[in-house]
């Protein structure tokens, strides 16, 4: 006989890494409602509220503003697939992990792809972006917001008419900060965002929702349709085709729109928890969640600094959600992790790239952008920092936090 594991029952944990994080309640909750039938009235009511949901979100009046279902990198998928055609020019600036993610996916969908560089831990300035911009002449703009691998946050506000001057299209993964960091698509003249729902917004990953303005609703339009039955013959050569199926927005409009066009099966239970996840969000209030983005953020802030440790990246362009300090001389950084999971159930996020075993990054986002997640954090770092060798200041990280609690930063 074979042994049949249990049901799932997973352990206690506070997830203060940069994602994912512990979900809100309510968003598991209403993952767990029953399924109804891909057009039932209630789920086709359900799809809509939804897109309304993320349009407040994204601040856009957009049309086309929806879910892919799959990862963050679904969306990015999505976009750049439908948005460029083969051959056609991208730029990339890479400030992180994340931007060589958009300019790898930009490859793929064979476009001819620029990368400009900063050091990681820094961002660009307009003028940078400018003048690769009219050096590169790119159809579209690929621009993370926030790279959780250096914890930046890119100023996106002048960009668009940047790239409006110049006739390019404006994409931004926005995956990180969407929710815990200002984000406006209509007034930042954004024609393509996509995001995530295991960051700020609170819910697990496996939806991304995106938004399109009309502009880049026309070149995804534009592009031939290859539907079984209808491809003409000499359609298979023709360039401009989108090479996905999956990920073909025009044909993912469709099926959003008015026509309900038949695609894929939307994942009903995902559904239910992007629309939760919005619906939080909005209940407290937009502008009220970025302010506790930025208070609990900065309070661990403080309290990583008041235990001694050094904050990674150029603070003042941090984004709210996110924090990377260096690892102590001596620490064994991934021992050091371990014990905070097993001892205290607290997971902290490892680095990757050029900051691997060098820095830890910890979140304050979405449900455990709270002050007793922020506060026990504190605590047991200090703990294990003291067990691993580290000279700490006695309760030097709780302390700061709650000065900064209390007003007296
Ligand atoms: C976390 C993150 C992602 C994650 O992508 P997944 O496909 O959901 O794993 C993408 N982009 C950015 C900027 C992120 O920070």
């Amino acid at each position: 006989m074979t042994l049949l594991p249990g049901p799932i029952d997973p352990p206690t944990r506070l997830l203060m890494g940069p994602g994912p994080i512990s979900a809100y309640p309510s968003v598991l909750t209403a993952m767990s409602a029953q399924l109804v039938g891909q057009y039932d009235p209630f789920m086709t009511g359900a799809m809509a509220e939804t897109q309304e949901l993320y349009r407040r979100i994204w601040a856009t009046r957009n049309d086309a503003t929806l879910l892919i279902d799959g990862t963050s990198r679904a969306g990015i998928e999505a976009a750049m697939i439908s948005l460029v055609r083969p051959g056609d020019r991208v730029l990339v600036p890479v400030f992180g992990r994340f931007g060589h993610l958009l300019a790898e996916i930009a490859e793929r969908a064979m476009a001819e792809v620029h990368t400009i560089e900063v050091p990681w831990g820094q961002v660009f300035t307009p003028a940078a972006i400018e003048e690769a911009i009219v050096r590169v002449r790119p159809h579209l703009l690929g621009l993370v917001q926030g790279d959780t691998s250096t914890t930046m946050l890119q100023p996106l506000d002048e960009i668009g008419a940047i790239c409006d001057r110049h006739g390019v299209l404006f994409y931004s993964d926005a995956t990180a900060s969407l929710g815990g960091n200002p984000f406006e698509a209509d007034a930042w003249g954004l024609d393509a965002a996509t995001a995530g729902l295991q960051k700020c917004l609170g819910g697990p990953s496996g939806s991304a929702p995106i938004t399109l303005s009309e502009r880049a609703v026309e070149i995804i339009r534009s592009r031939k349709k290859i539907e079984a039955g209808i491809r003409e013959p000499g359609d298979e050569d023709a360039p401009d085709f989108v090479r996905s199926n999956y990920f073909d927005l025009g044909m993912i409009l469709d099926y959003w729109g008015p026509r309900r066009l038949n695609h894929h099966t939307e994942a009903t239970s995902m559904l239910y928890g992007a629309r939760e996840c919005a619906r939080v969000l909005l209940g407290e209030g937009r502008d009220a969640v970025i302010e506790r983005h930025v208070l609990h953020g900065e309070a661990m802030l403080a309290g990583v600094r008041g235990l001694g440790l050094v904050v990674f990246g150029d603070v003042a362009h941090k984004m709210s959600n996110v924090v990377a300090v260096e690892i102590p001389e001596g620490v064994a950084g991934d021992a050091a992790r371990q014990a905070m999971l097993e001892d205290f159930g607290i997971e902290i996020g490892t680095s990757f790239g050029p900051l691997h075993g060098r820095v830890w990054r910890i979140g304050t986002m979405g449900y455990n952008a709270r002050k007793d997640a922020v506060l026990t954090t504190l605590a047991a770092l200090e703990q294990v920092l003291r067990r691993f060798g580290a000279k700490v200041p006695a309760g030097g990280g709780v302390e700061a936090a709650l000065d900064v609690y209390a007003g007296a930063r």
